[in-house]
């Protein structure tokens, strides 16, 4: 059974004539031997143990026993031994595998000099991701194949977990592997870290109050944003945007580099939303600050929107939601009321069969005319659940349309020359000649 091979401290032996290494280095190779103690605790433990055997076995070889204590690093014992060594210099000793590098004062003062770093920065959470030069884990897996250790732990984990050990002290931030604040790249062989700060979301509604105003930054068509007569040397056809009026002074209040808007669908230029408000959600880019009151950033975005758009219901929420959020208004339903001023004169009977008529059915629609130079030409069928008409003139209906996402409502009025049907405009042989929209309800289940 017992053979030399399965000795431990015959093995830890072997090792050490051959190579130095740090306390670290050498516990990590038995890492999985003892739990409860640092690697650090493994490899003085286990030095120290050799030392003691060799001293009770081997006190006439002496050249082994300076081997062992030099590639040890136990510098300080020389003396006390009494051993005639000469003046040795202890950098000719650095440990092979890591150099030195993840000894317990190198991680303290690399970790000193990320908590520089991230003064500035408010985090609750962090994950540590250790960048290893490929060399160093060819070195270890050589040295493990050589002596076939099969107890060790990846050094990953360790300069890992000893860099998170010292920011944990540190900070008052835990450690969170999942979604944390931020995520600290670090190498330390060539004493290197990135900081990468994780964004911020935000979910909410938003109404819109005013027409020509885009959801997003419309670019001059003419001149794509270099400045042109037609755009007034703006670069832009529409001065403002939805996203602009919300992601703007959100990132500035943040203190973020920048922001993305995502939102439950879109509604036309010219339309409004009304009611409960289109869902969004504002991602903050690279934030300074990350707790900020949600009332407040509320009332700031609102006061700054200057009544076109105002924002309700602001909380926190992460990235799955933005997906969601898309994945559902795809077939969330949307009430929508819309003022249509019809060419010639409408009589009651003849609303209350289009109503009849456009009740539970599925519209054909292929892409509007409008949209042609943006979108692929397909037919689409969507859902259309109801339209209400109140009359408010001879020649003006207000009607109210409860229609599946995705429906183009403006062609659902006019027929788009017969790329809808059917259609209002074509069930009551009467063309409408002007269109307001708003939305008043969007239902995301
Ligand atoms: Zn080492
Ligand atoms: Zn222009």
């Amino acid at each position: 059974m017992k053979n030399e091979k399965e000795n431990l401290l015959e093995i830890v032996k072997n090792i050490l004539l051959k190579y130095c290494l740090c306390d670290n280095c050498l516990g990590r190779q038995f890492s999985k031997l003892i739990p409860g103690l640092t690697n650090e605790e493994r490899g003085r433990i286990l030095k120290i143990s050799l030392l003691m055997n060799v001293l009770y076995s081997y006190k006439e070889n002496e050249i082994i026993l300076k081997k062992i204590i030099l590639n040890s690093q136990l510098f300080d014992i020389i003396e006390k031994l009494n051993l005639s060594m000469e003046k040795i210099n202890e950098n000719d000793f650095k440990c092979y595998l890591c150099e030195n590098k993840i000894k317990k004062e190198n991680v303290k003062n690399f970790s000193q000099k990320i908590l520089k770093e991230i003064e500035n920065i408010e985090f609750k959470t962090f994950l540590i991701g250790a960048s290893i030069p490929v060399e160093i884990h060819e070195r270890e897996d050589m040295i493990r194949s050589e002596y076939g250790l099969i107890t060790g732990e990846d050094i990953k984990s360790e300069i890992n977990r000893e860099i998170g050990k010292n920011l944990l002290n540190l900070t008052n931030a835990k450690v969170d592997f999942y979604n944390p604040d931020v995520t600290i790249i670090t190498n330390i062989f060539n004493d290197n870290f990135f900081i990468q700060i994780n964004p911020i979301f935000i979910k909410g509604f938003y109404k819109k109050f005013v027409k020509n105003l885009p959801q997003s930054p419309w670019i001059c068509n003419y001149c794509k944003g270099v400045g042109c007569e037609k755009c007034n040397w703006q670069g832009r056809k529409y001065p403002s945007s939805i996203s602009e009026l919300i992601g703007e002074i959100s990132a500035k209040i943040f203190e973020a580099i920048d922001y993305k808007f995502h939102a439950a669908g879109r509604e036309d230029v010219d339309a409004l939303v009304l009611g409960s408000g289109r869902p969004f959600v504002l991602e903050i880019i690279k934030p300074l600050k990350r707790t900020i009151d949600m009332k407040f950033l509320e009332e700031s975005i609102n006061n700054n929107a200057k009544g076109m758009i105002e924002v309700n219901n602001l909380c926190y929420t992460t990235k799955k939601e933005v997906n969601e959020m898309k994945i559902k208004s795809q077939k969330a339903s949307k009430i929508y009321l819309a003022k249509v001023v019809f060419e010639k004169e409408i009589n009651d009977k003849e609303l209350k069969n289009l109503e009849l008529k456009m009740n539970n059915i599925t519209i054909e629609q292929r892409t509007p005319m409008r949209v042609l130079n943006r979108r692929k030409d397909k037919i689409r069928r969507k859902f259309l659940y109801y339209i209400k008409a109140k009359k408010i003139d001879s020649r003006i209906v207000e009607f109210e349309i409860k229609a599946q996402g995705g429906l183009y409502i403006k062609e659902l009025i006019t027929g788009d020359n017969g790329r809808t049907i059917p259609s209002i405009s074509e069930i009551l042989g009467n063309k409408a000649s002007n269109i307001e929209l708003a939305v008043i309800n969007i239902e995301i289940i």
